[in-house]
This record gives C-alpha cells, sequence and structure tokens, in this order.
C-alpha cells in the first residue's frame, strides 16, 4: 500500500513553492552543519597558509588578512542569515573568496606542484558544495566560480595533451560529473523524502471533511501553548457545537450535513485565524485562545455566533459555544470538561449563545 501511494506522490513533478520550502526546511536543519563546514574550509587554508610562510618561505602578508577576515565576515553573515535564499548567495561569495584565496596560495608552489594541489582544491570545493543545501543555479554557480578559479592549466605551464595535462582534463571531468551527478540524484531524492514526510504529516494533523486542524493537532499545540506561552494575558478554551444537527442530517441528508460542517469550519477559521482552532471530531470544535481578555473573548465569541447565524445559505445552523479560562496548574483535559461543562450550559438555557464557565 505504501508504494502505491507512494508511487502516486513520486509521478507528479514537486510545483514551486513546494520546493522553495524544502530549500528552506533543508537550510534551516543544516545551519550549524554548514557553519562548521566554513570554519573547517578556514582553518585548512590558515595552516596551508602558515605552512607556505613558515617552511615554503613565503611572507605571511596583508593578503592573508584580508581574506581572513572576508572568510570571517561570511561566517557572521551565515549565523545572521535565516532565509535559504540568501544562503544561495552567500555560499557563491565564500566559494569565490575560497578558490581565490586558494588559487594565490598554491601560486606560492613550486611550478610542478601547482596543477595537483589545484586539482585538489576544486574537487574538495565541489564534492563539499555537492552537500551543502544548495539549490540547482547556486550549486552551478559554485562549479563555474570553482574552475574558473582554481583551472590547472591557467598559468601553469601544463601542456594540455602532454601527460600531465590528459591526466588533468580526465580527473577534472569525472570529480566534475561525479559531484554534478551526485548532487542531482541526492536533492531529488531529499525532495520526495520531504514531499512524502509533509503530506504524511497533513494526513494525521488535518482533518480530511473541513481541511482544518484535527484532534491530535490540537492537543499538541494547545498543550504547547498551555505550556509555554507567557501568560500576560489570560488562556481561554472554547469547546463549540453545532446545534440541532442531527435534524440536518435527517431532513436533508448527511451529503448537506457534511456542507454544513465544511462552512462552520470556514466561519471558525475566518473568526480565529489568530488562535489554535481545530475539529475535535463529529460537530464538535475547539478553540485555544492565548493572550486574551475576558472583553475579547466576548468579542469573538459573539461574533462567531453571529457569522455563523446569518450565513446565506439554504441550511441555516446556529452554534453553542461554551468558555473556561484556563486556571494556573489547570491541564489541558481539565480545562476541556471545563468548557465543556460551560457549553451544555449554553445547550440549556436556549442554544445559540456563549456561556462562561463558573466554578461550582
Ligand atoms: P444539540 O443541539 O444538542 O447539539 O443537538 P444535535 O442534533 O447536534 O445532537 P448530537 O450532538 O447528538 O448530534 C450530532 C450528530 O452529528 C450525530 C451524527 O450523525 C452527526 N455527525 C457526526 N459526525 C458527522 C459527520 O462527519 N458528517 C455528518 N454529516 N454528520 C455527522
Ligand atoms: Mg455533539
Ligand atoms: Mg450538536
Amino acid at each position: 500500500m505504501y508504494k502505491t501511494i507512494e508511487d502516486e506522490v513520486l509521478k507528479k513533478s514537486a510545483p514551486a513553492r513546494l520546493k522553495t520550502e524544502f530549500l528552506q526546511h533543508e537550510f534551516d536543519r543544516l545551519r550549524t552543519f554548514c557553519a562548521l563546514i566554513y570554519i573547517a574550509s578556514i582553518v585548512v587554508w590558515i595552516a596551508y597558509d602558515l605552512i607556505l610562510s613558515f617552511i615554503g618561505g613565503q611572507p605571511f602578508t596583508w593578503r592573508s588578512l584580508v581574506f581572513i577576515g572576508a572568510f570571517s565576515t561570511l561566517v557572521i553573515a551565515l549565523r545572521l542569515i535565516r532565509d535559504a535564499r540568501h544562503f544561495q548567495t552567500l555560499n557563491l561569495l565564500f566559494v569565490f573568496a575560497m578558490a581565490f584565496g586558494t588559487r594565490l596560495l598554491t601560486e606560492g608552489l613550486p611550478g610542478d606542484h601547482q596543477p595537483a594541489w589545484l586539482l585538489l582544491a576544486a574537487s574538495t570545493t565541489l564534492f563539499t558544495a555537492s552537500v551543502l543545501p544548495l539549490s540547482r543555479w547556486s550549486f552551478f554557480g559554485a562549479q563555474i566560480v570553482t574552475w574558473a578559479f582554481l583551472n590547472p592549466f591557467y598559468n601553469t605551464g601544463i601542456e594540455y595533451m602532454g601527460l600531465s595535462g590528459v591526466m588533468a582534463i580526465s580527473y577534472s571531468a569525472f570529480i566534475c560529473g561525479l559531484t554534478i551527478y551526485s548532487f542531482l540524484i541526492l536533492r531529488k531524492a531529499k525532495l520526495y523524502n520531504f514531499i512524502m514526510s509533509k503530506l504524511l504529516l497533513d494526513q494525521a494533523y488535518i482533518d480530511t471533511l473541513t481541511e482544518i486542524p484535527n484532534r491530535r493537532s490540537f492537543m499538541t499545540r494547545a498543550n504547547q501553548q498551555l505550556n509555554n506561552a507567557p501568560r500576560e494575558n489570560d488562556h481561554y478554551l472554547a469547546m463549540i457545537d453545532i446545534d440541532n444537527f442531527k435534524k440536518v442530517n435527517d431532513v436533508h441528508g448527511h451529503d448537506v450535513g457534511d456542507e454544513v460542517l465544511k462552512r462552520v469550519a470556514q466561519d471558525i477559521k475566518s473568526v480565529m485565524a489568530h488562535y489554535e482552532y481545530a475539529r475535535l471530531g463529529g460537530e464538535e470544535f475547539a478553540i485555544y485562545l492565548a493572550g486574551v481578555r475576558r472583553e475579547d473573548v466576548e468579542g469573538l465569541a459573539g461574533e462567531l455566533c453571529r457569522v455563523v447565524r446569518e450565513q446565506p445559505t439554504r441550511h441555516p445552523v446556529t452554534i453553542s459555544i461554551g468558555l473556561a479560562r484556563v486556571q494556573d496548574g489547570d491541564t489541558l483535559n481539565q480545562v476541556l470538561v471545563k468548557a465543556d461543562e460551560a457549553l451544555y450550559e449554553s445547550k440549556h438555557t436556549g442554544k445559540d449563545r456563549y456561556t462562561f464557565h463558573c466554578p461550582a
């Protein structure tokens, strides 16, 4: 069964919106990894610069300091940025600085050593780029910048048709093909994994009929708010039940009942957009209102009753709401019970209204 669902998903090409979301997700996950890769590259670059200065007899000049300054600025920028799109440009700048700096380093080596070290540097850079969370343009940009600066034939005196030249060309083609292929294949596999897990998460946390969050989602998110959100203002929980819904089903049929459920869900979504709302099951919904005053809750509950009641439709319905204030030490289940008691009060005092739970 999983295979069939997976095949269905993988048959479609991913829309641009999902690709952007995937790139952001990858970047969020790998920000620390990217910083480590940058820092390791800088450390290796400095180590080689020092080796060339002390053993190779090259002076450690102001140019080294300029490069170290540029590398450090890019690492700081990486720590500051949050948007994956900015990382694509930043990485290109880093590859540019690193490839340029490495080119200058290798120029301090004896001529016949240069091509091999340039190839080593190019392959390391390309391999590293292939595992970073890059978009296609940024990865291919890194390839171009790398070969522009670390080209083993530029200014090294190596003959294209000589033994070293042919070996360098073959190895460059191999490393270029290998890194492009692994980048594209890994990216596709990771993108499809992302799409599959998103689909499964959506199915686990979204109510199929009304397409708003379900009970599982509500319990997780409301619990999170109850335990973590700052309590400058009060928190309230609302339980909602459609009035005489059985009659809608009996008179108009189950399909019309389903339409009414979807409509009420949309009303809740529009009035309570800033709060955690969900369909708990059947014709019952819940809302967790964090950081509100009692007047706000009254306003929102009254507005919701009005919007549902005045909806221009062939099958008008009303709703009843029970409200409970979250008190210190309350668990989510305790507040749900209180809101349910208040809802019972609304039902027994005429429906189409809201009632606050009052402690006995
Ligand atoms: P009250 O005003 O006291 O709430 O009366 P009610 O008729 O709404 O009472 P009750 O809660 O017993 O009715 C709930 C009905 O909701 C019963 C069930 O058939 C119907 N129902 C539950 N889930 C669905 C659903 O997914 N679709 C449809 N169409 N009906 C549903
Ligand atoms: Mg009910
Ligand atoms: Mg009902």
